[in-house]
Order: structure tokens, then sequence, then C-alpha cells
């Protein structure tokens, strides 16, 4: 992915200039978003950001967030971040809100980078880190992408939003489209965890469950949207949530010093994680805040829904829809993702790979992290933990290593 381009649009797009007349001014020294424009992650084609847009139109790919990132490059330093509140809300130079009125927050602390003693140790690794999303509102790193995602909407003055949902995407959405007086459309299987289905009625969603997986949810909201007025914020359906979920990857190179880590071990689902933190650390080199080294990104999924690990193992830059999904791990159940080729082009070009755990070797697995480190785990977090054990087993990690774990949320009842 290019994420420095060289053309440059101009920074007021038509459409937007007597909506900002309307406004009162924005002080000067309040940061500013430099989104620029959006762009096909296949074909390059681009859209203007000051309009709700899903995919390509003609390729029907992902549209990724595009940014001034020769201008910050001269015009925004890293000190600029210590008088920051420790929140996503730091990165805002690189973060699609311009108005910081439409800014819909929870309070999305930064979440701790943990160096742990006792599980590293088990594996003969000093350097194994937990970076814990539990303790991000509703318990999940979901809550990154939807806060984006609802402040972008409220932004554009969307009113109703729609999502198909495994589970903790479904709860995101419903909390912070609440807090910006939006409604949610929920669809989700019925056998999503309760602890989803009670917080989105808790919240005052509109919630239907559905008799099949994330992706029969998705093609629901797909049929429905137009006629109902309803915007789809399906993951890298909408180009946002994705630029919540990469600054998970700003705030481990800002944790680390700007020197990134070895491999991160990341359980993936729609894979807006990775793709998000691979698109982040290319904004952040660009800018000339990190250097060339990237992470081995290490995919994780489970062996009753492993989508991209087939592909990986098969050398195939698509995945092929998996059949009859099914694992402990809810986050993992996605079948089909529309951005699988920026996930297996990121795990290929960081010299990562893809691996299957067994929900067996996840149960296994769910204790080690609270029983060593007194962090509890959902069960995609404790996903890393068995793919840690496997790639050690493997050889796949020196011991010289510094390794992170992606606990992306906390356990639920
Ligand atoms: C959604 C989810 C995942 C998968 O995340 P992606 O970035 O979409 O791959 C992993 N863990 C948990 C807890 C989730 O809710």
């Amino acid at each position: 992915m290019n994420s420095s381009p060289k053309r440059v649009s101009p920074s007021i797009a038509p459409g937007e200039s007597t909506k900002r007349d309307i406004k009162p001014p924005i002080r000067s020294t309040e940061p500013q978003g430099k989104l620029e424009r959006l762009e096909c992650s296949k074909c390059g084609e681009i859209y203007p950001h000051t309009e709700p847009q899903n995919v390509c139109n003609t390729c029907g790919k992902p549209l990724l967030a595009r940014y001034a990132l020769e201008q910050l490059s001269e015009t925004w330093t890293r000190d600029t971040l210590l008088s920051r509140p420790a929140s996503l809300w730091r990165y805002t130079e690189l973060l699609p809100i311009s108005d910081p009125a439409d800014i819909v927050t929870l309070g999305e602390t930064m979440t701790p980078l943990i160096r742990t003693k006792r599980l590293g140790a088990a594996f003969g690794l000093p350097e194994v880190w937990v970076k814990d999303e539990s303790r991000l509102p509703t318990g999940s790193f979901k809550a990154r992408g939807l806060a984006m995602a609802v402040s972008k909407a409220k932004s554009l003055g969307l009113t109703q939003l729609a999502i198909p949902s495994a589970g903790n995407a479904a709860t995101a959405l419903s909390v912070y489209a609440a807090a910006a007086g939006i409604t949610a459309h929920i669809f989700m299987p019925q056998d999503t965890p309760a602890f989803n289905k009670e917080t989105c009625q808790l919240a005052g969603a509109n919630v239907t469950l559905i008799d099949g997986l994330i992706n029969d949810a998705g093609r629901i909201v797909a049929e429905r949207k137009a006629r109902e007025g309803w915007f789809d914020v399906s993951t890298l359906k909408e180009p946002y949530r994705v630029e919540g979920k990469k600054t998970m990857g700003f705030e481990l190179a800002e944790q680390f010093g700007w020197e990134l880590p070895d491999v991160i071990i990341y359980p993936t689902g729609g894979g807006t994680g990775i793709v998000g933190m691979w698109k982040g650390f290319s904004e952040l080199e660009a800018i000339g805040w990190i250097g060339k080294k990237r992470p081995r990104f290490i995919s994780v999924q489970s062996t009753g829904c492993a989508p991209i690990v087939k592909a990986w193992e098969e050398g195939a830059t698509e995945a092929t829809p998996w059949q009859d999904a099914h694992t402990v791990a809810s986050g993992l159940r996605v079948p089909q993702a529309i951005g699988d080729f920026l996930i297996l082009e990121a795990i290929r070009k960081s010299n990562g790979a893809a691996i299957a755990v067994s929900d067996d070797a996840i149960r296994e697995a769910m204790q080690l992290l609270p029983t060593t480190e007194g962090l509890l785990t959902c069960p995609e977090g404790a996903a890393t933990v068995a793919a840690l054990k496997q790639l050690v087993a493997n050889g796949m990690i020196e011991p010289s290593e510094r390794v992170v774990l992606f606990n992306t949320g906390g356990y639920q009842a």
C-alpha cells in the first residue's frame, strides 16, 4: 500500500466550506485532522471524504483514508504528544475528524503495554508483552473503530447506522451511537454471547438476531440499507473503523519509544487491526517518526474458522469463504473478510505468518495469562497465547525477540 501519495488535493473540498462558515471558528491552536481524501485500496480511485462513502464503486473493495503526510512530516513533531491526554485522540493529525466538536468519546484510554514476567519465562522468552485492550469502553478494542466511525458519521449528519457483527462491534456501536444521539440497527447471530446481546439492548439499539453468521448479517444490511435509509458501518466497508484501529499501532510505537517490536501476534477476524496497524506504521514512517523496521505480523485464527490461514498456506492473495465456521472465540468467527487481500499483503510484506489454533488449545490458554500474570483475557486474546506456544515449539520466534500479544478484549461470563 502506498501511503505517501504525491498528488495534493485542496484542503477544503467542495461542499465543506459552507458547513465551516456556520460553525464557530476553531481555535488555530486546536489540532486538526489532516485527512485529504479516500482512495480505493485496489484500484486507487479517489473519493471525497466530505460525503458518506462505503466501498469503491468500480471494484467493490475497501476505501482507505489518505492524509497530507508530506505536510505533516514538516510540521508535526513527536514532542507535541507530551502535553496531550493519554487517549487515542492524541494522534488527531492522523485521524479523520477535523472539527473537535464532532468527536464522540467515552474515554478511550491509551491501553497499557505490560511486560510479562512468568509467562515469557515459561517459554524461554525474556520479552513477551501484552497490549491489554480490555481497558477500553465496552471492554474490547472495537471501541477504537466505532468511536471513529460514529464521530465521522456525526460529522456527516448521518442518523441511522446499521452493522453486522459477531458481537463486540455491536456493543461498541450501540453505546457510541447512544452517546451521539444516533440510531443503531444491529444484526448478529442468535448465538452471539449474551453480554453482547444484552448490552446492545441496554443501550437502546434495534437488535435483530439472525439464523446465520456475520456474513449473513452483512447480506441483510446490504439488502435493506437503501430502502431503510441506513448507513452501513460494516468493517472495511466503512472507511474509518480501520482508522480507529490503527491507533493500536501508534500507541505501540510510542510506548516502545518509536522502536517497533519484532513480532506482533494478533487474533484475526475481519483483519481490521492488522490492516490498520500496517497502514499506521506506513504513515508514521512517511512523517519520519519511525524507520523501515516492521514487526512480523502473526495472524491467529481458530481451526474451526481459518480462511486467512488457509489462504496463507496456499500462497493465495485472497481467501475463499470458510464453510461451517465455529469457534469459542466469537470475534474470530468471520468466514469471509472483505479486506482479505490487505491482511495477506501485510502478513507477507512483514515476513509474518498465519497460524490456526484449536478451540481446545484456546480453552487451555484461557488460564495462562490469568495464572501467570493476573491478566484476564477473552478467548481471542487466549488464542494469541496458544499461538505463542505453537510458534516457540516450531522455532518461529528467537529468544532475543521482543513479542507483543494482543489481548483484544476482557473476559465475559
Ligand atoms: C473483532 C474481534 C477480533 C478480530 O478483530 P479484527 O481486527 O476484525 O480481525 C478479535 N478479538 C476480539 C475480542 C474481537 O472482538
